[in-house]
């Protein structure tokens, strides 16, 4: 395939970034996943938005909407992608020292790719999560490329043999490593707040928007770990995972560890809104 880096097409052993990229020497970058269905990008101007957001929150320049929109549709057509994520990075760029200020106005390094996905339309088995402390720093909120954090949270995650870990500060859930959480009690839906201590999921918000759509009590709340087993339902999002129901965290089983009728419901009215957008 072929990624886009400052300004040229290129195959990916061909693209190469100084060492004194201030992406490789202080992690001062964000990025962008946007999910691609039959070659459209999916929920894209929300993504972009984010992307926005990401940048004017660290003062990376940015670029305007249709820059971003068309490297979309180049990526799609270059690489011949029907289902696909895109990848998109930002870092603040390469100067001619390591310092941690900035020397002068430097220009970004901008970076492309698109990697294939698997459409799925099943409703994926219930999956195990194990409880951690939210090790992580307090602009969750900011699509940072610095993952220690999350790299080592999923490390810890891997060797329990679940697929994220549940993170909590205090005792309330914030979010995954790489998705965030939904709690189902009594009929009604929590989630964590939109704050500085998660990152706003695309899937998050179009799950939230299709729980209104069918008229599901939805409160942005974040539950508490004391809570844990008392959940009728639990479940994640993200753009790679959709919704995954949730079965296990560490040793408690949550309903009947089978997939709950409300996730099941929106698992429903997700692959419909794919589908809608398929058509
Ligand atoms: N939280 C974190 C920390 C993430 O890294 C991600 C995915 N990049 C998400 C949540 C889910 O976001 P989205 O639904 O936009 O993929």
């Amino acid at each position: 395939g072929l990624v886009y880096l400052n300004g040229e097409w290129l195959v990916p052993e061909q693209a190469k970034v100084s060492v004194f990229d201030r992406g490789f020497l202080f992690a001062d970058g964000i990025y962008e996943v946007i999910p691609v269905y039959h070659g459209r990008p999916f929920l894209a101007q929300y993504h972009l938005d984010r992307l926005h957001r990401s940048l004017a929150a660290i003062a990376i320049p940015d670029q305007p909407d249709a820059f971003w929109q068309s490297l979309v549709v180049e990526l799609i057509d270059r690489n011949e992608m029907q289902n696909g994520l895109i990848y998109f990075q930002v870092t603040r760029g390469a100067e001619s020292k390591r310092s941690h200020l900035p020397q002068g106005p430097v220009t970004p390094t901008i970076f492309a790719s698109i990697s294939p996905l698997e459409l799925h339309w099943d409703t994926p088995e219930p999956a195990k999560v194990v409880l951690c402390e939210d090790i992580r720093w307090l602009r969750c909120d900011i699509k940072s490329i610095s993952l220690l954090g999350n790299i080592m949270l999923k490390q810890y995650a891997q060797q329990q043999a679940a697929i994220e870990p549940m993170l909590h500060r205090d005792g309330s859930v914030t979010e995954g490593a790489s998705s965030n959480y939904f709690a189902v009690k009594d009929g009604v839906i929590f989630t964590a707040p939109r704050d500085n201590l998660i990152l706003p999921g695309i899937t998050r918000m179009w799950v939230l928007e299709l729980a209104q759509q069918l008229k599901l009590p939805v409160r942005e709340e974040a539950f508490h770990i004391s809570e844990l087993a008392q959940l009728d339902e639990l479940f994640l999002t993200s753009s790679s995972r959709e919704v995954q129901p949730i079965g296990q965290i560490d040793d408690i089983i949550i309903g009947n560890g089978r997939c709950g009728p409300l996730t099941q419901k929106l698992i429903e009215a997700f692959h419909e809104s794919k589908r809608a957008h398929l058509a």
